[in-house]
């Protein structure tokens, strides 16, 4: 606890102290995975570090006076704000490898603070990183190597729905709020966001936007870009606001721009958001597949259907068993509608004779509607929903006790599907075996289209103590390659971040690279938003390991560009 009686948060991994498995879950879970992947002994846990064994960096540059009130050079603060919550990050957390902490960490209270930060940083040549909940899992929030001075100017503090239009069904939002907060304050008006990235609780409204969340619907209002309506974005050149519109066709959208430019363009401060009301009625199923293609084919009848389900996620085999959804002889589809407007009854009834059509077997009296919150809690549906909910604190641990543990996820059309994920799959697996000796690669879909399907792998290995970095990049890259070989994107909705900019920058048409690059130049002319992520030559601060993968052959060299 804090002094104030409020959970503290853990400034090396994910969430509250104290949450998570406790020390004999842990144990267990290390005599599970040491079973599992024949080891000779079972791996003991490495301590959580305390800031007490850290000694950061001194700071390299003092606020003015002007600012000095709203900036902190606190230690566990800094070490809390030096990474982001991605697997390398919380194995280089725990090996009390804090070398390359933020010198201040800045919290505006309102948009002209904002500014004042900005202008000083400006003069100062000093980097500025916008940081909303710091869930980043591509290094997005990480201060660049280097020697400039770096400044995080963390949101918290701009926490506030401002204004609610009942009419239009929309809110200003200030950027910071976390999610549990903004859907607190939208509670009593019968009205949410309905945007549940599985970082809700520690992530943020300028985060999303930032970084083109996708929250855990299925279909229909998956990317946050669906529920923007406008937005006030400060730059180092003044400061960008949209009108207000349900739809525009005046030129490309302002909009367009800032969504998704991970800090590299401006501050995102408030933003006006699409709501919806209140979900009454839900209903949700489990339908099991002989493999995933057999379930992949259902899904894609779905997709296309106009149905719009909130919840269709096809889980292979592995995937089911991990999380306690399935016995692991099959793959699992967990599907659900809801609506505050109209009982699903029938898009469910008709969703789930889809999937007989392909396959599918279907229980007796699955898929009931319910007016309660229970619907979509019970059996395997409620299993996969605590595994999704419980998975961020699960990662901790598996880090400490020596694992491998990361995921990555992509897009693909539906014709190219199949060829993807062989070719995914088995680099992947192929990697693991090589620098693990033994692992896990499992799928599910988080997002479905009509066009294609939005795959996740999950990976999880026994990592060798002091290599785990070297051989989660090897594996990476591999999955990398391989996604980019076969026509994927390179991220759906974890962002780019400086981790995925090598497969992004050939990813990207190079004369949109540049109009990115002559944007950067006019917004933001001294570079110092967060450079290295998105779009400039900063080397990347895996650039060395990502060398050596090269000389391997395994990792092309980037192309010149912007
Ligand atoms: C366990 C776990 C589960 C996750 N699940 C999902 C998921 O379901 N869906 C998903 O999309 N992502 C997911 N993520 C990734 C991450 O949560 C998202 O990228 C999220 O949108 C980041 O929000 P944040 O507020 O934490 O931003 P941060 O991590 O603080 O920042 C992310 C990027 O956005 C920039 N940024 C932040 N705030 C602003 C602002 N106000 N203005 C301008 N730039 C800003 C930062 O500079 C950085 O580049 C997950 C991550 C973890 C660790």
């Amino acid at each position: 606890m804090s002094a104030n009686g409020k959970p503290r948060r853990k400034f090396w991994g994910w969430g509250y102290e104290g949450r998570g498995p406790s020390e004999e879950q842990q144990r267990r879970i290390a005599e599970l995975l040491a079973g599992r992947f024949g080891l000779a002994a079972v791996p003991e846990a490495i301590p959580a570090p305390r800031v007490e064994d850290l000694s950061l960096r001194a700071p390299r540059l003092d606020p003015p006076s002007s600012l000095a009130a709203l900036c902190s050079t606190d230690a566990e603060d800094r070490a809390g704000h030096t990474y982001g919550k991605s697997f390398r990050d919380v194995v280089r957390a725990l090996a009390r490898d804090f070398a390359n902490p933020p010198d201040v960490i800045a919290r505006p209270r309102d948009e002209n603070d904002v500014a004042a930060l900005l202008d000083w940083c400006d003069a100062a040549r000093a980097i500025a990183i916008p940081y909303g909940g710091g869930s980043s899992v591509v290094g997005g929030t990480e201060p660049p190597a280097g020697d400039r001075p770096v400044v995080t100017i963390d949101l918290e503090r701009m926490g506030r729905v401002v204004e609610i239009d009942r009419t239009s069904r929309a809110a200003r939002i200030e950027a910071g709020v976390y999610g549990p907060a903004l859907e607190e304050q939208l509670r009593p008006h019968g009205l949410t966001l309905r945007h549940f990235p599985q970082s809700f609780e520690f992530s943020t409204l300028g985060g999303w936007i930032a970084t083109r969340s996708g929250g855990h619907f299925a279909t229909l209002y998956t990317h946050i870009d669906d529920f923007v309506e406008s937005l006030r974005v400060v730059t180092p050149r003044g400061t960008v606001a949209s009108r207000r519109l349900p739809g525009s066709g005046a030129g490309p959208s302002p909009d367009r721009m800032f969504i998704g430019s991970e800090g590299a363009l401006g501050v995102v401060t408030e933003a006006w958001m699409r709501l919806q009301d209140r979900p009454r009625w839900r209903a949700s199923a489990s339908v099991s597949f002989a493999d995933m293609l057999a379930g992949a084919e259902a899904v894609r009848a779905i997709s296309q259907s106009g149905l719009a389900p909130t919840n269709c996620r096809l889980l292979d085999p592995g995937e089911a068993m991990t999380s306690g959804a399935g016995a692991g002889d099959a793959a699992i589809l967990v599907i659900g509608f809801e609506s505050a407007d109209h009982r699903p009854d029938a898009w469910m009834v008709r969703a789930l004779e889809l999937c007989r059509d392909h396959g599918g077997t279907v229980a007796d009296g699955a898929g009931a509607t319910r007016d309660d919150e229970s619907g979509g809690r019970e059996g395997a549906v409620g299993a996969w929903r605590k595994a999704f909910l419980d998975g961020p604190y699960l990662r901790d641990t598996l880090a400490a006790i020596g694992m491998v543990s990361e995921t990555f996820e992509t897009a693909i059309t539906w014709d190219r599907f199949p060829e993807l994920h062989a070719g995914v799959t088995a680099a992947t697996q192929d990697a693991v075996n090589r620098v693990c000796g033994a692992g896990q690669v499992n799928c599910r879909f988080t997002h479905v289209y009509p066009d294609g399907p939005a795959p996740y792998y999950s990976v999880i290995a026994p990592g060798k103590r002091g290599s785990q970095l070297q051989q989660w990049a090897e594996i990476k890259a591999a999955a990398s390659e391989a996604l980019i070989r076969l026509g994927g994107t390179i991220t759906h909705h974890h962002a780019v971040g400086r981790d995925h900019r090598p497969w992004y920058d050939r990813q990207r048409p190079d004369p949109f690279a540049r109009a990115l690059a002559a944007a950067k130049r006019e917004l933001d002319p001294n570079q110092i938003l967060n450079p290295g992520v998105l779009l400039d030559r900063t080397e990347r601060r895996d650039a060395p390991a990502l060398r050596a993968l090269a000389s391997l052959g395994r990792v092309p060299p980037r192309p010149a560009g912007a």
